[in-house]
């Protein structure tokens, strides 16, 4: 699954306007340091493989960065990449990268990023929309 950066084919976007003014405003609440936390979307850019997924990329004010994936469909979906339901269930909505090292800041990040999936649809309609625009 080759990712690449929203950015890269869509520099004229903004490309995270929404998300940052979100956790700017909740920030404070789950014991993050002031800061704007632009994130970074990555997009599986494969014309045929369908695993409706994005890689958010979180940049924290000591530069670490933070590495999530948001799978939107249910866990049903995902049952055909991963053949246990166990994996599917855990990589099913959001989930730490596996493969990134964390920082000091992933945990908060991550439940900041739990509660802006939960509660802002609107974000989400805008990854979808990111993701159709990336494999067109
Ligand atoms: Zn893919």
């Amino acid at each position: 699954m080759e990712l690449e950066p929203f950015s890269n084919r869509y520099p004229e976007e903004n490309i995270y306007g929404i998300l940052t003014l979100n956790i700017v405003d909740a920030a404070h609440s789950y014991g993050l340091p002031p800061w704007p936390y632009p994130v970074f979307e990555y997009y599986c850019v494969d014309p045929e493989c369908d695993c409706r997924k994005v890689r958010l990329v979180v940049l924290a004010p000591d530069r670490s960065v933070s590495a999530f994936d948001y799978w939107w469909e249910n866990q049903r979906f995902y049952e055909k990449w991963w053949l246990d339901k166990k994996t599917a269930k855990e990589m099913a909505w959001l989930s730490i990268d596996p493969f990134w090292v964390p920082s000091k800041h992933t945990g908060n990040l991550f439940a900041l990023l739990q509660k802006v999936m939960d509660s802002d649809a609107s974000y989400i309609e805008r990854i979808k929309k990111h993701y159709a625009m990336m494999k067109g």
